[in-house]
């Protein structure tokens, strides 16, 4: 919803869900991609829809000879030649021949054949040994996009990989793998229509370091490409045009939080001790061996949660042992002695892979996601458990499993690592024989019959995203009911403090690595009911350490006390808010 402000000037209030304040200009995505329909065709029309093909196939030839210009101009005649390879695919008889065979003899439309013909191209082409035709097989995607946009009739989507100079996106959604592919040299931000804090796309924004607003509602329809925005992160506003006076006050927002930046810098190596002497353990979540660096650059302690699935994004094909083995040796490798927890895969729920066969799913995230993926997959889990178990030689690794519902699971998880470690031991393959395992709290279930999965692990990890959304019934995902998306929910509070206390009893340590970790206003909460670690975004590790250094253990559990014998979501929260604006005033500074 527009809210008029000065003349000219117009801003849009969403979600904050990434920190910082960027300027630029903007790029308008197209909506999302609506889905293939297949259409029966009278015979007397099927002239008509070779005809469509055709047409698009021209229009796409022109598209590509165009883009190859552009990026010949500026970068060069190399880079430009990558499109030789799009060029060829438009001119392969075979696929065409196939694609009008498909229209004429099941007399359908011409995106249905040639989104089937194409399909089936790439999956064989993505599982071939050789790397130059699997690359083949990423032309041929998109290559296939394009056609396919030019017969719906649909504007073809920017490529976030090769963005020209530097801009600010603004789409009605971001799926996580093309948030994966922003580069951040030319994405100065970005913002959303839908979408809320502990979505994916959110939780990537954060680890980028980019500023990002969502839950914007309408407000892609209503932008057009090139206007001048600011984007707010810190207070989820979208500024269009903004007035002098607006850049003024944004100038001295920024000043402030770079005096902050300075502050937190000064105890980036500080142990997180609070005032009466608990020590707190601060983990950093990452997404790739490559995030080692933000982890020790923020001082963090360690990885208390490593999301393995985005080296399954973006790719032709399922990243094999080797290639995850060499993933997690060089997490563990540049962390060492630090310790990296790895999480098996989490696909499902609004993580898929294009080339996978994953199911369309009414409840995707009460459907085939993570631990239930990999126990049905065993060739998938297999390279993965070996993976881990080998990199484990080399570092100071954990593992742990996501989306953990009931006992047999975890059993049935374990009976497997068993069964690889053997193997291993068998081909004479070094391991961590003593190689911690963990479980994910994230289910109500997990979180009730904890006292049974905490006899067979070594830690707990409370993946909190989850478990609020599949206690509250209320989808992480969707802006229109994020204010039901209430962390401090008496259930949550409650099912945390079970959890913990069946924890402890089996001498298991806690760790809370869902969003509500990094929220300074909630960790004491957490550390109060008796967590023991906590793992947030790299970024966050520093508030959160300059959080506990002036918070008095007695004072969260007293916190944690009050909450317990609360009814009420808002009254625990406006007390978390209270309490931690008061121990650390500096932190929550806004505009
Ligand atoms: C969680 O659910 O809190 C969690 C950390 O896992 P993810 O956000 O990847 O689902
Ligand atoms: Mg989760």
């Amino acid at each position: 919803m527009a809210e008029p402000q000065h003349k000219d000037e117009k801003s849009f209030r969403g979600i904050p869900v990434s920190t910082g304040v960027c300027r630029g200009k903007i790029l308008v995505l197209g909506r999302a991609r609506p889905t293939i329909a297949r259409r029966q065709v009278a015979d007397g029309d099927l002239a008509e829809e070779v005809n469509r093909l055709e047409k698009a196939l021209v229009q796409t030839r022109h598209q590509i000879l165009d883009v190859q210009r552009k990026v010949s101009e500026g970068m060069g005649a190399q880079e430009g030649g990558i499109f030789e390879a799009h060029l060829l695919v438009l001119e392969d008889r075979t696929l065409l021949d196939e694609v009008v065979r498909v229209i004429q003899q099941q007399k359908v439309n011409a995106e249905h054949a040639f989104h089937t013909v194409a399909e089936r191209y790439a999956a064989m082409l993505s599982v071939i040994e050789d790397e130059y035709l699997r690359e083949r097989a990423s032309d041929m995607r998109d290559v296939t996009m394009r056609v396919l946009n030019n017969l719906l009739g649909v504007e073809e989507d920017a490529d976030l990989r090769h963005l020209k100079e530097p801009c600010i996106i603004i789409s009605h959604d971001l799926s996580p793998s093309n948030t994966a592919q922003l580069d951040k040299r030319h994405v100065l931000g970005f913002a959303t229509d839908v979408g809320s804090r502990t979505s994916h796309t959110a939780i990537m924004a954060r680890s980028l370091r980019i500023p990002a607003v969502v839950g914007l509602k309408d407000a892609s329809a209503q932008l057009v490409n090139g206007q001048q925005v600011l984007l707010d992160g810190h207070n989820g506003l979208l500024i269009v045009n903004p007035t002098d006076q607006t850049l003024f006050e944004y100038g001295q927002l920024i000043l402030r939080q770079a005096t902050l930046q300075q502050r937190l810098r000064d105890l980036l190596h500080e142990p997180a001790i609070t005032l009466d002497g608990h020590r707190v353990l601060v983990h950093a979540n990452i997404e790739q061996a490559a995030d080692a660096e933000q982890v020790k650059a923020n001082g963090a302690e360690g990885v208390g949660l490593f999301r393995t699935e985005y080296l399954f994004l973006n790719r032709d094909r399922l990243p094999g042992e080797e290639q995850q083995y060499q993933a997690y040796r060089d997490a563990a490798v540049a962390l060492k002695p630090l310790m990296v927890v790895i999480r098996t895969l989490d696909l499902g729920g609004d993580k898929f892979l294009a080339h996978m066969q994953m199911p369309t799913e009414l409840n995707p995230f009460l459907g085939w996601r993570a631990i239930r993926i990999s126990l049905q997959e065993r060739d998938i889990f297999r390279a993965q458990l070996r993976a881990i178990l080998r990199a484990s030689a080399e570092g100071n690794l954990r593992m742990m499993y996501p989306m953990i519902s009931g006992l047999d699971e975890l059993k049935q998880a374990n009976a497997l690592l068993e069964e690889y470690k053997e193997e291993l031991r068998q081909e004479k393959v070094p391991f961590d024989e003593k190689l911690e395992v963990g479980a994910m709290i994230e289910t109500p279930s997990a979180a009730i019959v904890a006292d049974s999965l905490a006899k067979r692990v070594s830690f707990f990890s409370i993946g909190t995203n989850d478990l609020i959304q599949y206690s509250l019934a209320v989808d992480r995902m969707n802006e229109k009911i994020a204010h039901l998306y209430e962390p401090t929910h008496p259930a949550i509070v409650r099912l945390i403090k079970v959890t913990v206390e069946a924890a402890h009893n089996h001498k298991v340590r806690v760790s809370v690595c869902g969003e509500m970790a990094g929220d300074p206003v909630l960790a004491p909460l957490l550390l109060g009911l008796g967590v023991d670690e906590l793992s947030a975004a790299p970024s966050l590790v520093p508030p959160l350490k300059f959080l506990i250094r002036r918070l008095k253990l007695t004072e969260a559990r007293e916190l944690a006390d009050f909450a317990l014998d609360c009814e009420s979501a808002s009254d625990i929260q406006a007390r978390c808010q209270e309490h931690a604006r008061q121990i650390a005033p500096g932190l929550f500074e806004d505009k």
